[in-house]
């Protein structure tokens, strides 16, 4: 049974004022990264490590997300609590997590089968109810469209024309995209139905996006 004590709220708590350090300024997305136990997503020997501001591996050759790029993605997606969200890349359920303190309508996908099984006994366990589904998020998640936000917590070779048309009039999309060693993150509006604007940011380092608009492509 995993427990939340205060050692480990401390341990929160200093992490949120190292992301106020390091410019995040939604004190929504930092209250939620402070309610979030993100040890739960930990195997007990890695408690440290949950704490510190890295990726680590969760199997697969997969990683969760670091704590900045975690809240950085969120603040850029400037979330309302009506706000219909579609996560790809599921991993670990943490960003999922995340979001669902923000708003409590949260769709998440996620391409490995294992990863998708492990999170959704995890938001079971959690009593969290994002909708889950295992399968290529590179080409979104058509039946449930449009979104008002879309996040991709993989690095994407380029922005899949699938979500652009799977997000709602005035809804945005936040992707990093560049080659397999950098990315940049990327804030798309749709500003009207053929209008969309485009804002970069600085450069991350994501595991790859798979899948028929990922890396892996036409395989
Ligand atoms: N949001 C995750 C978290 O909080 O743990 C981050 C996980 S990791 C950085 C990116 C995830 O994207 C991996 O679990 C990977 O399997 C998944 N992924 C990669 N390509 C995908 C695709 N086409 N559709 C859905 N998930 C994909």
């Amino acid at each position: 049974m995993q427990t939340d004590t205060y050692r480990h709220k401390g341990m929160r708590r200093a992490l949120v004022k190292q992301l106020r350090e390091k410019g995040i300024r939604d004190e929504r997305v930092l209250a939620a990264i402070e309610t979030v136990p993100r040890h739960y997503f930990f195997d007990k020997a890695f408690l440290e490590q949950a704490y510190q501001d890295k990726a680590f591996p969760i199997g697969e050759g997969q990683t969760i997300s670091q704590p900045y790029t975690v809240a950085f993605q969120s603040e850029l997606l400037q979330l309302r609590p009506t706000d219909k969200v579609l996560e790809i890349g599921t991993g670990s359920g943490y960003q999922c997590t995340v979001l669902l303190q923000l708003t409590p309508n949260v769709f998440t996908i996620e391409y490995k089968r294992a990863l998708y099984e492990k999170a959704r006994i995890f938001f079971k366990k959690h009593g969290l109810n994002p909708h889950t589904f295992h399968g290529d998020g590179s080409q979104g998640l058509p039946t449930y469209a449009p979104y008002d936000k879309i996040i991709v917590t993989a690095g994407a070779p380029i922005v899949p024309k699938e979500l652009l048309r799977q997000l709602a009039v005035g809804g945005i999309l936040v992707i990093p995209v560049g080659n397999e060693q950098s990315q940049k993150m990327l804030r798309i509006t749709r500003v009207a139905e053929e209008e969309f604007t485009k804002e970069e940011f600085t450069d991350f380092k994501f595991v790859p996006l798979l899948g028929r608009s990922g890396w892996d492509g036409g395989m």
